[in-house]
């Protein structure tokens, strides 16, 4: 069985004195031990989180460059964010394809390398809402699974994430229909394209405006297994998410 996964994803929010009072927060909370918690933090606040959060919460980095190191002015490395005793990595985020102009094919060379580093990677993918409407949303997320996908060398250390970039920040979320429709389907091609073992082992976590209010609903699909969380993780209802499957 498939451990529950919570990853927060604070983009580009937060100072020391907020982001540390979030951290204490989440460090006396009632977590629920049986949900893996990861907070992805702004890389100049990456060490400061390792060091403040408690260690059976995770951290991850929210974008990484594909090499170790060398002549990449404003990059970050794997090599770094390990360095730092950060274990994760978001790549190929909605925001990183769609703002910052990332190509699958540079996102699949961040997920080999963040593997190769030993990093585990959380690999996000999703259509947008005029993909869904000329109803491509399939053909979209298996393209963007396939690349990652091609990439992968050990399926133990990646968690995919289905964002919809029309849920994203938008307060218009899934439905839990239309989350464990494309879940499913998902599964069954990595079934189909990859192996049975990795089809039933990967974590497949749903993201685009999860609220304490909507995370029960959601988590009780059986192809959900967790959630990547924006604005929420910013929030003390951040904890009942992470409690939304108790
Ligand atoms: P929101 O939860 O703010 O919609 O953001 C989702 C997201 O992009 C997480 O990576």
């Amino acid at each position: 069985s498939r451990r529950f996964f919570v990853g927060g994803n604070w983009k580009m929010n937060g100072s020391k004195d907020t982001l540390g009072e979030l951290i204490t927060t989440l460090n006396t909370a009632s977590l629920n031990e049986e949900t893996e918690v990861v907070c992805g933090a702004p890389s100049i606040y990456l060490d400061y989180a390792r060091s403040n959060l408690d260690p059976k919460i995770g951290v991850a980095a929210q974008n990484c460059y594909k090499v170790a190191k060398g002549a990449f002015t404003g990059e970050i490395s794997p090599a770094m964010i390990k360095d730092c005793g950060v274990d994760w990595v978001i790549l190929g985020h909605s925001e990183r394809r769609h703002v910052f102009g990332e190509d699958d094919e540079l996102i699949g060379q961040k997920v080999a390398h963040a593997l190769e580093s030993d990093l585990g990677v959380i690999a996000c993918i999703g259509e947008k809402l005029e993909e869904r409407e000329a109803g491509t949303t399939e053909e979209v997320v298996f393209e963007q699974t396939r690349v990652i996908a091609d990439n992968v060398s050990d399926w133990s250390k990646v968690v995919l994430a289905y964002e919809p970039v029309w849920a994203i920040g938008t307060g218009k979320t899934a439905t839990p229909e239309q989350a464990q429709e494309v879940h499913e389907k998902l599964r069954a091609w990595m079934r189909e394209n990859i192996s049975e073992d990795v089809a039933d082992s990967v974590r497949i976590i749903y993201g685009g405006s999860v609220t304490g209010g909507n995370c029960k609903e959601l988590a009780a699909q059986a192809d959900v297994d967790g959630f990547l969380v924006g604005g929420a993780s910013l929030k003390p209802e951040f904890i009942d998410i992470i409690n939304a499957r108790e």
